[in-house]
């Protein structure tokens, strides 16, 4: 069902769920698949879609990785200050470096160290910062400056440029608030593929169509491959499983793929069977910061 007129707050409040626990299930399912290319991953498994953990990181099934974990900080950062409050956010990422993740993009701790040796809250422009690692935390950006268009821009590049300062990355960062943003109120793929259009029109590299192939954590490759998977899927599900089905950087992908999948297709979309295998703690928690996250828009505010 879509739904396109004035959305119920209820069905904003569970989407907004969908995005943040969508993102996680991507990234549990995809995190064995890690460095995969597709065709290892045809061999041993045909078509994974369940959760079987392992993969290079040895992960129980269910167990997400640093995607979500620092998107877990972001929507915490944002609860503790009640606002948009960049440093505190920051200091939810120095906590969980120090709590030697599982998992760190290298670019991310270095951005990260930097904050904490500096107190530096953006990192220098750098050609070679244009992996996936800002875009990945993207999910609760989306969420506490909905109906304010401007906060979603500024939120989206001040929280990249905590650790990745490269245009790419900020074009799909912003590309991707805005794309999550319109699903969950309601939006048509027709429309959502317009958003991902003039991405292509300002940056044609990220030209999706066709399909280039590449699911590396470049994060153009990144965009392509979650943009060419969603436009095609029918479900959620699909869309997750054949993003994560393609290798490479399958569980940010995943991640990705499944924040938007999550906000256009909703909640009751999601299987069950993936969000009873996910992390029970992880998955409480990211449903309770989701509805905190979205009660502190702009939108929220004014019809309540
Ligand atoms: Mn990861
Ligand atoms: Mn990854």
């Amino acid at each position: 069902m879509t739904v396109t007129a004035a959305l119920p707050m209820d069905d904003l409040l569970s989407r907004g769920r969908a995005v943040l626990l969508g993102g996680a299930v991507g990234d549990a399912l995809g995190a064995p698949l890690e460095f995969m290319t597709a065709g290892e991953i045809q061999v041993k498994y045909g078509r994974l879609d369940e959760m079987v953990g392992g993969g290079w990181l040895r992960l129980r099934p269910g167990q997400v990785t640093d995607d979500t974990e620092m998107t877990l900080c972001v929507a915490r950062g944002i609860r503790a200050a009640g606002e948009w409050d960049l440093r505190t956010i920051a200091m939810e990422f120095a906590g969980w470096l120090k709590s030697k993740p599982i998992d760190v993009g290298d670019t991310c701790r270095r951005g990260i160290r930097n904050f904490m040796l500096k107190g530096a809250l953006a990192t220098p422009l750098n050609e070679w910062d244009a992996g996936n690692g800002a875009l990945m935390r993207m999910g609760p950006v989306a969420l506490l400056p909905l109906g304010d268009a401007p906060l979603l821009q500024l939120c989206s590049l001040e929280l990249a440029h905590l650790t990745h300062n490269n245009p790419l990355s900020d074009a799909a960062c912003a590309t991707y608030g805005r794309m999550v943003q319109l699903a969950m109120q309601g939006a048509s793929k027709n429309r959502l593929r317009r958003e991902a259009d003039s991405l292509v029109a300002a940056f044609p590299t990220f030209r999706f169509d066709p399909y280039p192939g590449l699911a590396t954590g470049y994060v153009v490759d990144t965009l392509q491959t979650v943009c060419h998977y969603f436009f095609r899927s029918r479900s959620f599900e699909e869309c997750v499983v054949t993003t994560v089905n393609q290798g490479g950087d399958a569980d940010t992908t995943g991640a990705i793929a499944g924040g938007l999948a999550g906000a256009y297709y909703g909640l009751q979309e999601i299987p069950r069977r993936w969000l009873k295998k996910l992390d029970r703690q992880v998955a409480y928690e990211l449903g309770e910061l989701a509805v905190t996250l979205l009660q502190l828009s702009p939108r929220f505010k004014k019809e309540s």
